[in-house]
């Protein structure tokens, strides 16, 4: 509407002008030499506006004639850039799906409309990666890790595949590059926490381990490798307060305090590592300089006085209580250990034995006998050391299973708390 006014007051105004010349009247003339032209000044006025409507629509028509190409082009790109983003969305759907020819035709399209983009190249070696052809993969992962923006996400792929293939050195080489393109990217202090339990180095796990992971394991494994006995004995205490349930630990912190000329520590450290859980394991080294049978008896209610009630206190203290000919004093420990239901096979066991101190080679002894086999038979058996992976025993916590060479799995089959972090079965992510 207001167009529509602005016009009319134009041409309003044009009309104007045009009557107020025609009324002054006047004209234009050219004169060359002897030839003159002269023309009205209306007409004059109207052959300049044509020439001038000529001239720029001439001009225009030559400029427009001149952008064309760059035009098309433009066009053509934008083109090919939208086939490769939608390319490149069904290979994504395509690596989704796990269905790896059509997601490689679908990067080849991509590629071919988008060029080598750290997105296409990633794409590539993802979609190769499935195909099985891991010397594709490879290469786009190098492509990517020659570019200074993409050089993290290459570097990632290479160290994935070297794990894959366990290549642990070339793992380590390329963990540190990755490091050192992204410092404290978490992705990369997991894989390398990861590879250090790989390759076993407990002290490199030990430093890459998160807070919230079990550090008594680790602590303990490195001072197995530490050759300096200073820095040893700092892992074991470390490994100890981390974790004073963890027996391993606490033995091995206790025996150190007993070498370096402090046995009373060391029977302290065993004493707080019973009360935290008792095990069967921290007694040997307790009652190690006790040959004595009542003195030893004496010292078993020390170490047990803060949890006399547990089943393995009651074991222990009917064990040595046996041991030194106390049999009413085991008998009453045994009994009260059968009826809190938690009597494992050990206690039935040592039942029998006890029937036959009290009354020997008697009918009497021989029936009672049978009668604590028989329920030893159907007992709980007593806890172990066990590998969690391949179910294997072993006489001692180690930190990877001897059998089937898993890390960190080996616990106490009484508790289930794990002492350090395992190593994942299979390389994820
Ligand atoms: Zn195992």
């Amino acid at each position: 509407m207001r167009r529509a006014i602005v016009i009319l007051v134009i041409l309003a105004a044009g009309v104007a002008l045009a009557l107020w010349l025609a009324e002054i009247g006047g004209s234009v003339e050219v004169r060359v030499g002897d030839t003159w032209i002269g023309v009205g000044m209306p007409i004059a006025l109207l052959v300049l506006t044509l020439g001038f409507l000529l001239l720029h629509s001439l001009l225009s028509t030559i400029g427009a004639m001149r952008r064309l190409p760059g035009r098309v082009r433009a066009r053509r790109a934008e083109r090919r850039r939208a086939d490769g983003d939608a390319a490149v969305t069904r290979a994504l759907v395509a690596l989704g799906a796990g269905t790896a020819e059509a997601a490689r035709l679908e990067v080849r399209k991509a590629r071919a409309a988008l060029g080598d983009t750290p997105q296409v190249l990633l794409l590539t070696a993802e979609s190769e990666r499935l195909a099985g052809r891991e010397n594709a993969a490879e290469e786009a992962f190098r492509a990517l890790a020659s570019r200074e923006d993409s050089r993290f996400l290459g570097l990632r792929g290479l160290l994935r595949q070297a794990m894959s293939r366990g290549d642990w050195d070339a793992a380590l080489a390329l963990a540190r590059e990755a490091e050192a393109a992204q410092p404290g990217a978490a992705w990369v202090r997991e894989e390398r926490a990861q590879l250090a339990l790989r390759t076993r180095d407990w002290r490199e796990a030990l430093a890459l381990a998160p807070p919230e992971a079990p550090r008594a394991g680790l602590a303990l494994a490195a001072a197995e490798q530490e050759p300096e006995p200073e820095r040893a004995a700092e892992l074991e205490r470390d490994a100890f307060q981390a974790d004073p349930a963890f027996a391993p630990a606490a033995t091995a912190h206790a025996r150190r305090l007993r070498e370096g000329g402090s046995p009373r520590r060391a029977r302290a450290v065993l004493e707080q590592a019973w009360t935290a859980s008792p095990h069967p394991d921290l007694a040997g080294p307790y009652l190690e300089d006790e040959s004595d049978p009542l003195m030893r008896v004496k010292a078993v209610e020390t170490l047990v006085r803060r949890n006399p009630d547990h089943a393995e206190s009651r074991i222990l203290l009917a064990r040595t209580a046996l041991d030194a000919g106390l049999t009413g004093r085991a008998r009453g420990l045994l009994e009260a250990l059968a009826q809190s239901g938690q009597a494992d096979r050990r206690a039935f066991l040592m039942l029998s034995e006890l029937e036959e101190a009290e009354k020997g080679d008697t009918p009497d002894a021989r029936s009672a006998q049978a009668h604590w086999l028989r329920e030893a038979a159907t007992a709980h058996p007593e806890p172990r050391w066990r590998c969690g992976h391949c179910g294997t025993e072993h006489a001692a916590w180690a930190p990877l299973c001897s059998a089937c060479g898993t890390v960190g799995q080996i616990g106490w089959t009484a508790s289930s708390r794990a002492a350090m972090p395992a190593q994942t079965a299979e390389v994820t992510a």
